[in-house]
């Protein structure tokens, strides 16, 4: 098989990103760390029950998190995608597990974070004010800020056991699409390690990008073991016909 994706006037392209695609930028995956994010155990900074519990580390670990995000840029992957979504337009839809905003900063606009996103706040109590734009860094339980409601303002994130964003629209798109590609995501956070088996349902094309194996790469038609950076420039080869 050759290293080139191929796609037609009739293709619909989904792409699912997850924390490989930025690793060439400087932000480290959770597999590179043990399965620590900054040096915390997940459950410890990434649940319902850690906000609960302390606020105050949550916020502290959010905080190292947009730190790190603030100065790194987007990579050679990130642009390729963001290129290639000029190309194709609406036929183009791309879904990332990351949360930070480096999609964006490299020009993607078909773009839905289903994990939430770093630079995002909003009220603990879903009260009805909607998510807001924030890149404050709260160090301490005082300086964590109240909603006009009362509750306090937690970080735009879906923690581990909490449901995922804009689930009706990925399913749409995932139901329209004939090529999927997924890039750097390790096939074990569901319900993302389950779109290529979605997909195949339709006897999708369904591609793999990184430099490892995924938890569910019998599933994929092609899998291209390299770093994102290297592979998607110049892998596309966009035609006019069928
Ligand atoms: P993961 O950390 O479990 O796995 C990362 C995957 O990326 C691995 O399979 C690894 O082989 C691959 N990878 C490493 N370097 C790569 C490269 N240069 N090019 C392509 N692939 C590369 O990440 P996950 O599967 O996305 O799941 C973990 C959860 O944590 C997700 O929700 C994820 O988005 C989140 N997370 C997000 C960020 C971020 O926003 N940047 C960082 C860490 C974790």
């Amino acid at each position: 098989m050759s290293d080139s994706i191929e796609i037609g006037s009739n293709d619909r392209v989904f792409v699912l990103t997850g924390a490989g695609v930025s690793a060439e930028s400087g932000l480290p995956t959770f597999r590179d760390n043990n399965g620590l994010w900054n040096g915390y155990p997940v459950e410890e900074v990434a649940t319902p029950e850690a906000w609960a519990e302390d606020a105050e580390r949550v916020w502290r670990f959010y905080g190292m998190r947009r730190r790190d995000a603030l100065t790194c840029q987007p990579n050679a992957a990130h642009f390729a995608l963001a290129d290639l979504e000029r190309e194709l337009e609406e036929r183009f839809f791309l879904c990332t597990q990351n949360v930070d905003p480096l999609h964006e900063r490299a020009g993607s606009k078909r773009l839905i974070h289903m994990h939430g996103e770093l630079f995002r706040s909003r009220c603990e109590r879903e009260c009805g004010r909607g998510d807001f734009s924030d890149e404050r860094i709260y160090q301490s339980a005082s300086e964590i800020p109240r909603c006009e409601c009362g509750g306090r303002i937690r970080p735009h994130i879906v923690w581990f056991g909490e449901i995922p964003m804009e689930m009706d629209r990925i399913l749409d798109e995932l139901d329209r699409c004939t090529v999927l590609m997924v890039v750097g995501s390790s096939g074990m956070v569901h319900p993302a390690a389950s779109f290529v088996e979605w997909a195949n349902r339709r006897r999708v094309r369904t591609y793999y990008i990184g430099p490892e194996r995924p938890l569910n790469s019998v599933s994929f038609t092609q899998i291209l073991l390299r770093k994102a950076g290297e592979v998607l420039p110049g892998i596309f080869r966009v035609s006019q016909s069928g």
